[in-house]
C-alpha cells in the first residue's frame, strides 16, 4: 500500500478522539484518519495504487479536507509536517539467507489492518534476536540455519494473512453503499459491546472472527472471509 499523512495544529476534533473516515473518494479500500498527537493531529489517507485510479494519495487527502460534509473541521489547520512512502504489508518469501536477515518494512512486516509497521518490526525483534544470537556464537549464518530461524516467523506471516482477509472482507472488497450498511450495524449498541469486549487494535482477528459468527447481518462477508476463517 502507500500512505500520505500530514501533521497539523488547528484540527476540529473532539478532545483524545481518532476520527476515521472511508470510501472510494478518499480512501478506496481502506480509510482516511485524525488522530490526536499531543499539540498536532496527524491526517492521513493510505490505499493501494491499482485502486486509486492514477490519483496520489495526496489528491485524496485535499478531496478529503474539501468534503463539504466536514471541511469546517479542516478549515482552520496549519501543516507542519508531510510524510509519504510504501507500507509494505505482506511478509516476503525469504526473510532470512545466508548472513541477510530482513527487518520489518524490508520484511514485509506491516499490519494489514492499521498500516502500523512499528510494533510487527518490535516484536519481529524480540523474536528472532536470540536465535541470531545463538547461530553468531556458533558461527553458523548458513542458509539452512538462517531458514530455520526465519521458520519462528510463520505464526506472524499466518496471522498477517488472516487479518489481511477480514480487512478485504469488512472494508477493501466492499463498494460504498455496502460500508454504509457495515457501519449501521457496527453502531448498534449490542455491537458496539462486542466491540468494546473485545475488540482491540493490536489483535483484531478475535473480534473479526467473531462479528462474521455472531451477527447475522455480516454471514453474506463470510464467503470472502473464508480464508480468514480456514487459516485459523
Ligand atoms: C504515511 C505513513 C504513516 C505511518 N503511520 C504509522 C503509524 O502511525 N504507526 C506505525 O506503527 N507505523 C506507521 N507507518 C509505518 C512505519 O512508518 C514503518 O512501518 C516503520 O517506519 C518501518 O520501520 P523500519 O525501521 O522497518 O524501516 P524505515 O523506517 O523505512 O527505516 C529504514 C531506514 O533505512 C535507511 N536506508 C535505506 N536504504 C539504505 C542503505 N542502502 N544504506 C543505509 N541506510 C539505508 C532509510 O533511509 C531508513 O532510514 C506509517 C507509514 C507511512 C508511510
Amino acid at each position: 500500500m502507500i500512505g500520505f499523512q500530514v501533521e497539523v495544529t488547528g484540527y476540529r476534533g473532539q478532545e483524545g478522539r481518532l476520527d476515521m473516515y472511508t470510501g472510494s473518494r478518499i480512501a478506496p479500500g481502506f480509510f482516511a484518519w485524525a488522530i490526536p498527537s499531543g499539540e498536532t493531529t496527524r491526517i492521513g489517507t493510505w490505499s493501494k495504487p491499482g485502486l486509486m485510479g492514477g490519483e496520489s494519495c495526496e489528491q485524496l487527502l485535499d478531496r478529503l479536507r474539501e468534503e463539504p460534509l466536514w471541511r469546517n473541521r479542516f478549515s482552520g489547520c496549519k501543516e507542519i509536517g508531510r510524510f509519504c512512502g510504501p507500507i509494505p504489508s505482506g511478509m516476503v518469501k525469504r526473510p532470512m539467507i545466508g548472513r541477510v536477515a530482513l527487518f520489518g518494512d524490508a520484511a514485509g512486516l506491516c499490519k494489514p489492518t492499521t498500516g502500523g509497521g512499528i510494533g510487527p518490526g518490535f516484536a519481529q525483534v524480540d523474536l528472532v534476536t536470540p536465535h541470531l544470537l545463538d547461530a553468531l556464537k556458533c558461527d553458523d549464518l548458513s542458509d539452512g540455519r538462517m531458514s530455520e530461524i526465519a521458520g519462528f516467523m510463520g505464526p506472524m506471516r499466518r496471522s498477517q494473512r488472516r487479518s489481511k482477509a477480514l480487512r478485504d472482507a469488512f472494508l477493501t472488497e466492499s463498494t460504498d453503499s455496502e460500508l454504509d450498511d457495515i457501519f449501521a450495524v457496527w453502531a448498534r449498541p449490542e455491537v458496539i459491546e462486542l466491540i468494546n469486549d473485545i475488540g482491540e487494535i493490536e489483535h483484531p482477528i478475535p473480534l473479526g472472527i467473531k462479528m462474521l459468527r455472531e451477527i447475522p447481518e455480516f454471514r453474506s462477508l463470510t464467503k470472502r472471509a473464508v480464508k480468514a476463517i480456514l487459516l485459523g
